[in-house]
């Protein structure tokens, strides 16, 4: 098989998804899978779909275009505020967008009434991560704005958190969005369908709540990807954390010294490198760089240190392993990782046929 290469284990998406798509169920939340860090693999999608899952989001019109025209039989949510400039796009492809700015949504509109269309809104609200999101005192004006607009349809709020700021979705915040909502609602006399309280980070208060109040909605990416509680990333129960396996060949192995000898100046990205003395150690180059991998995010598989990465090759400390040139390294990936693979065209995408047999979940550990 050809290398670098991701081989992604569509049975253990399907199988996360279906997990937490049931869990959320338990309180009524319902989930929209965030499909922007596969960069909208349709064949991730369709397993997705499979799985029960009947919305998507993602960042890019791009993905949700080429998810769109791959076929899927689903609704689509452009989770980042429209830029003006890709309006049309996304009247054309999102049946929803997560909204900020009334200017935005004014070329929406507009948009939409041309083409006969609506688009969907949800509002979102900025609870203190300083990302997207509509101050609370800003909020009631817009709302009457974009009611009395032709062509858009507001279906509800939203609120994002703990990807900027790293602010942890808590009981109060939670409680601050349903009360926001509460107010809305009364204020315009209407129902939001969508109450979306954030992402793969509201886990823990998801399980820890007694008490949803008004959230309905998660949109939910790296969770059904990797498995994991975006807060600690460690893994949520039952989950599989491995559907991704990164692979790279080994092209250089000797021994030589760990640190280097000469004189000392900048590497290859301005920084002057450290290395602890260990002696003699049996390097191992692999095949696969900066191009392909974010450096921080990759787990060798194998008892491997790794020593550093520049734009093509990865070098680990593999003394006492066995391995030989031509060798097969595995890799767990994190987030950031996954995404730069996925945008390489330098990293083949290898889908593993599906079994018939659902995944029976993960072996605890
Ligand atoms: C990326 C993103 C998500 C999904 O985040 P995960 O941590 O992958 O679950 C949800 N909402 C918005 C607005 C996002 O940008």
């Amino acid at each position: 098989m050809p290398a670098p290469r991701i081989e992604i284990e569509l049975d253990k998406l399907a199988y996360n998804a279906s997990k937490l798509t049931a869990l959320y169920d338990t309180k009524g939340v319902c989930v929209t899978a965030v499909t922007k860090g596969v960069c909208g693999s349709p064949r991730i999608a369709s397993a997705l779909l499979d799985s029960g899952i009947h919305s998507f989001g993602d960042s890019r019109i791009a993905n949700i275009q080429k998810m769109r025209q791959a076929g899927l039989d689903a609704q689509f949510t452009l989770i980042r505020s429209p830029m003006p400039s890709e309006i049309e796009r996304v009247v054309e492809f999102a049946d929803v967008s997560l909204n900020t700015e009334i200017s935005v949504i004014r070329l929406l509109a507009r948009q939409a009434v041309k083409r006969g269309k609506i688009q969907r809104i949800i509002l979102m609200i900025e609870l203190g991560d300083l990302r997207e999101g509509i101050l609370p005192s800003d909020v009631e004006p817009m709302v009457a704005e974009v009611m009395s607009l032709r062509g858009v349809k507001l279906i509800g709020i939203g609120t994002n958190l703990a990807c900027f700021g790293g602010v942890r979705p808590t009981e109060e915040n939670m409680q601050a969005l349903s009360a926001i909502v509460g107010n809305l609602q009364r204020k315009f006399g209407i129902n939001f369908e969508v109450v979306s309280g954030g992402n793969s980070a509201n886990y823990q208060w998801f399980v820890s709540t007694s008490d949803v109040g008004l959230v309905n909605h998660l949109r939910i990416g790296e969770a059904i990807l990797l498995g994991c509680d975006t807060l600690t990333r460690e893994r949520i129960p039952d989950l599989y954390t491995d559907a991704f396996t990164l692979v790279a060949e080994v092209i250089e192995l000797k021994t030589k010294p760990s640190q280097p000898y000469g004189e000392i100046a900048q590497d290859a990205f301005g920084r002057v490198p450290v290395f602890e003395n260990r002696g003699n150690i049996e390097r191992a180059i692999l095949a696969i760089g900066r191009q392909d991998v974010d450096g921080l995010t990759i787990y060798p598989r194998i008892k491997a240190d790794i020593l550093g990465i520049s734009s093509d090759h990865l070098i680990l400390d593999v003394s006492g392993l066995g391995l030989e040139v031509g060798a097969e390294v595995q890799f767990d990936i994190g987030y950031s990782t996954l995404l730069r693979v996925m945008m390489s065209s330098y990293v083949e995408k290898v889908y593993l046929p599906r079994s018939h047999l659902m995944a029976q979940g993960p072996s605890p550990c």
